[in-house]
């Protein structure tokens, strides 16, 4: 299997290296080349199976042998063995037509677990291989980081640093991250915010010469490996439901639009979906974009769903990709468009974007409803990220005859904040979690400065 770019001015790669890369060096997204097809028979056939096996048989061409069977099935293995539930991402019926699919059973209670407990895996299997080191960098306002750092906690080959800006993420969130207790765990809190600690590790990936030599990897959503593991569970849901005896829709909270990408390619692979709906809080652009054409930047509103919380949605460069039949130069010039102000998509590759794809915008005001009202429906508390799945689903569904899937992203305890706005007394931790409040917390306090914080990296890899 190989991967282009969507600007179509970088080497194509192969499955290694594009895990190891990240985004291109011509400021592109890696596609693959060419998408496996499953046809009936070979739908039909997964039915039943568990989790694991489906993810094989989804995963296994966009790896193209460059793993072995025996070791991609035993990463996969002990991916999802860290989940605390059989299923892995287990469903739910809501109404006659309606269904939850939980993918927050993962060890940071929310869906990003999905991909990366996979990609750390890969990764060190990678770099074990290739007899290397390498160094993830990253900053979080929150969330990505304890799936990124749970995801790593168990790699040989990888230290793992992550910047948080001090005191300004709640300590549920920050002790997600600094009670692992691992060698190659590296948590630094920033004295700054988020923006300043995203700067630092941009700076980083610029210009790695203070690695000497090593590798820097990149484990943010562009990477391709994220992508492939989130197919699967669009292709469970819909098996477990009757595909492809009969089609499905699903119904997306989204932001970077890695996670209802994954979908595209799930229906572009042969599943049959009908309907894709992006549910967006306040940050709209994706709403804007679908319902108005209307693709530009406005000012990042912080909200009830902060993991949503984004003012250019990365990942949508990989759709407009598919939707203009794969011009990268036309690809390059929208996107320098929307660079330099708002941009247009061509009308009539809309119109055939809006043929698959509906979308809906839900503020915080909305979330607060949302949360209550699905409870007194179907007594699922729902966290506030879902929440905007469940109001856009009711209100942009074209066809209450085939069954809707709403994706729960995260587990209604990360987000406390909304659930209690919602009239709650709060949602308790999981088994697994009881404790986290009282276990040992590991992390260091650096100046917001690049050199004090390149220095204290390098220093600290193994
Ligand atoms: C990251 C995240 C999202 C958005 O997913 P994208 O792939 O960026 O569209 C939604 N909900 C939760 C809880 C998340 O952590």
């Amino acid at each position: 299997m190989r991967y282009i770019s969507t600007r179509g001015a970088s080497p194509a790669l192969n499955f290694e290296d594009v895990v190891l890369t990240g985004l291109a060096p011509d400021g592109g997204l890696y596609v693959p080349e060419t998408l496996p097809y499953f046809d009936h028979d070979a739908l039909a056939a997964m039915a039943g199976l568990p989790y694991t096996e489906i993810a094989f048989r989804v995963m296994r061409p966009f790896v193209g042998g460059e793993i072995d069977d025996a070791t991609f099935r035993r990463l996969i293995d002990e991916s999802y063995a860290t989940f605390n539930h059989d299923a892995v991402t287990p469903l739910k019926q809501l109404d006659s037509n309606h269904f939850l699919l939980e993918l927050f059973h993962g060890p940071t209670l929310a869906f990003k677990d999905v991909a990366l407990q996979l990609l750390g895996r890969i990764l060190d299997h990678l770099l074990k291989r290739r007899d290397e080191k390498g160094v993830i960098m990253g900053a979080t306002s929150g969330d990505t980081g304890s799936a990124a750092i749970e995801g790593c906690r168990a790699c040989d080959n990888l230290d793992i640093f992550i910047l948080h800006p001090n005191e300004r993420v709640s300590a549920v969130q920050r002790r997600q991250m600094t009670t692992v207790v691992a060698d190659n765990v590296h948590n630094i809190a920033i004295e700054g915010d988020f923006d300043d600690a995203q700067a630092m590790v941009k700076a980083s990936f610029a210009d790695q010469s203070f690695l000497a030599g090593q590798r820097l990897i990149a484990v943010n959503s562009i990477n391709w490996a994220r992508i492939m593991a989130q197919i699967v569970y669009y292709v469970a849901s819909a098996v477990a439901l009757g595909a492809p005896h009969r089609s499905v829709s699903f119904t997306v909270p989204s932001a970077n639009f890695g996670n209802l990408f994954a979908g595209y390619m799930a229906q572009r692979m042969g599943l049959p979906v009908e309907q894709f709906v992006i549910a967006t809080n306040a940050n709209d652009i994706l709403h804007r974009t679908i319902a108005d054409n209307d693709f530009s930047r406005r000012a990042l509103k912080p909200t009830l769903a902060p993991s949503m919380d984004i003012v250019v949605s990365s990942n949508f460069e990989r759709l407009l990709f598919e939707a203009y039949d794969r011009d990268a130069g036309a690809i390059s010039r929208l996107l320098d468009q929307f660079r330099q102000g708002p941009a247009t998509i061509d009308p009539t590759r809309l119109q055939v974007m809006r043929r698959l794809f509906a979308s809906y915008s839900v503020d915080d005001d909305a979330i607060v409803e949302v949360i209550r009202e699905a409870f007194e429906h179907t007594g699922e508390l729902l966290d506030p990220h879902t929440a905007t799945g469940y109001r856009a689903a009711l209100m942009a569904r074209a066809n209450t005859l085939t069954p809707m899937i709403t994706l729960a992203t995260a587990h209604p305890a990360k987000f406390e904040d909304a659930v209690v706005r919602a009239g709650f007394p709060g949602a308790p931790l999981p088994d697994a979690m009881h404790d986290l409040m009282t276990r040992e917390e590991r992390y260091d306090v650096l100046p917001a400065e690049l050199p004090a914080v390149q220095a204290y990296v390098a220093a600290h890899r193994h």
